[in-house]
């Protein structure tokens, strides 16, 4: 009875220490926080990398050039 909570140690001190709070990265469009290291460092969700802008499609529609 009393064995099993002999088991339960607690964390070795200088393991915790390595391990910082990482701050929260929120995607700059959507504001959702990001976890991958690729959306944080362009603090862009792949959701949202992913999907063009819809004032860009308008642009690129209209570049297209008449008779193709
Ligand atoms: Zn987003």
């Amino acid at each position: 009875m009393s064995t099993d909570l002999k088991t339960v140690e607690p964390p070795l001190p200088g393991t915790a220490v390595e391990r910082r709070p990482a701050p929260v990265v929120r995607c700059r469009r959507c504001h959702r926080p990001l976890h991958s290291p690729e959306s944080r460092w362009e603090k862009l969700g792949r959701h949202c990398a992913d999907a063009p802008e819809r004032t860009r499609v308008y642009v690129i529609d209209q570049d297209r050039l008449p008779g193709t």
